[in-house]
């Protein structure tokens, strides 16, 4: 049974959907054409690789032992504002002058955050490096979603539209760059602003994602590749009618078409098969995104703005048939492994101290595997969080660590699957269960 909500759908169009002028019409144009069934929440990411950038730029004044790093901070954030510049300068010469009179120019725009209101990075001392992080690369959001508004007055008057700011409603604690949502506060918030735009006539209203904000305004992030999940908090807390991911490939596929070939298409799947894919590093869907929509029961489409008629994948209850293997690669992993210094077996209260000391430097095991003298994680690499560990467990135990590996999973496999992805390939660590076998290799 369907809750009873507001009508409203959410829309989420990730980077590559806003990465220049003609994508970014096309996006206004598939707003256009939907909004005709309905007011629409419009969710979106930085434009293209901006966020990369200011990652880039952000570090370069921030990460020790180089220092700042003014030569490589400033041409990239240039970059970034001629970049976003151009777009909207290609975009405003296809909406009436008089439409945009009224609004002053777009270049205040960027200028304001990309210029002026973007902070210099914090160092340890002012709030340290993940904070800072957050008020800096959340600018590439904030940008998209104001330039976006303002693209959709090709399809729109302005009035139609509307800009909530997403810091003011998603309401999170402080772990930074990967922020907690107050669920409960975060529902009150958006069901008093969401309601009262739509009052005021606003037919869509854009957003942006991957941001939220502290009780004290302050902003946060909410992981990499978070806009997703935000579309999933405004529909959980909206009780929306669905949600939209539109995306560059068409519908949720058994592997990445960047790197296989032959990839089968899930026309339909459930949201547990949904959830362990994105655990297990499906990129196509975050993580956290797919429980609170299975919670409230909101379907989840797929479905490519290429071809935007095109059904796509849809998630949601329902039972299937056993799907086609699904093939994940994760890139950028770390394998880790700990030696007690004296011989003695790995016992429980070391576990604990490498369990504590992993949460502490904020890794996260991808697998992990036990045996008398040694315990091996596998985790995303970071060489800033993997100096943190090392130097928390430098007396306890002998560790070595293999970056620039990859952990493969193939869910649902059978003897042909594995000895697809096996061959030729050197396997540091491998692992299997009923339904899933795991390795990680060069
Ligand atoms: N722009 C952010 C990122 O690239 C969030 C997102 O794209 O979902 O990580
Ligand atoms: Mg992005």
């Amino acid at each position: 049974m369907q809750e009873q909500g507001t009508g409203l759908r959410v829309f989420k169009f990730g980077g590559a959907s806003v990465k220049d002028a003609a994508a970014i019409l096309n996006l206004c144009a598939i707003v256009k054409r939907e909004s005709e069934r309905g007011p629409l929440l419009v969710v979106v990411s930085a434009m293209g690789k901006t966020t990369n950038a200011l990652e880039e730029s952000f570090n370069a004044l921030s990460v020790p032992p180089n220092g700042k790093d003014w030569g490589k901070y400033e041409p990239k954030l240039i970059k970034a504002r001629l970049f976003h510049s151009a777009i909207i300068r290609e975009i405003e010469a296809q909406i009436l002058p008089e439409k945009t009179r009224r609004l002053g120019p777009a270049e205040a725009i960027v200028t304001y955050h990309l210029e002026n209101g973007i902070p210099q990075p914090l160092n340890a001392s002012q709030g340290g490096y993940d904070e800072g992080y957050d008020r800096f690369v959340s600018r590439g959001e904030r940008l998209s979603a104001e330039l976006v508004q303002r693209a959709l007055l090709t399809q729109f008057e302005w009035e139609e539209t509307a800009h909530l700011s997403a810091p003011l409603v998603i309401r999170t604690d402080t772990t930074w760059r990967e922020a907690n949502v107050n669920w409960a506060e975060t529902e009150r918030l958006i069901n008093k602003k969401v309601p009262a735009l739509l009052a005021a006539g606003a037919r869509i209203i854009v957003t942006e994602g991957f941001v939220g904000g502290t009780d004290d305004r302050r902003t946060t992030t909410l992981g990499r590749e978070g806009s997703d999940y935000s579309a999933a908090i405004f529909a959980y807390c909206l009780k929306a009618e669905s949600v939209t991911i539109w995306k560059d490939v068409p519908g949720l596929l058994n592997a990445d078409p960047k790197v296989f070939t032959d990839t089968v298409l899930y026309s339909e799947i459930s949201y547990a098969e949904t959830i362990e894919m994105a655990f297990y590093g499906a990129s196509v869907i975050h993580p956290k995104t797919v429980k609170p929509l299975a919670e409230r029961r909101i379907p989840l489409y797929v479905k490519s703005f290429l071809d935007p008629a095109a059904p796509g994948t849809v998630i949601h209850d329902c039972q299937h048939p056993p799907l086609a293997p699904a093939f994940i690669r994760k890139t950028g992993q770390c394998l880790i492994s700990f030696e007690s210094k004296d011989f003695a077996f790995i016992s429980e209260e070391n576990l604990g101290a490498i369990f504590g000391a992993l949460a502490q430097a904020r890794l996260k095991i991808n697998l992990m595997q036990n045996s008398a003298l040694s315990f091996s994680v596998c985790t995303d690499y970071s060489e800033r969080r993997l100096g943190i560990l090392l130097e928390l467990l430098r007396g306890q135990f002998r560790m070595h660590y293999n970056s620039d590996l990859v952990l493969f999973t193939i869910k649902n496999y059978d003897a042909g699957s594995i000895e697809e992805v096996i061959t030729g390939r050197k396997l540091l660590l491998e692992q299997r269960t009923r339904g899933t076998f795991q390795f990680v290799c060069e």
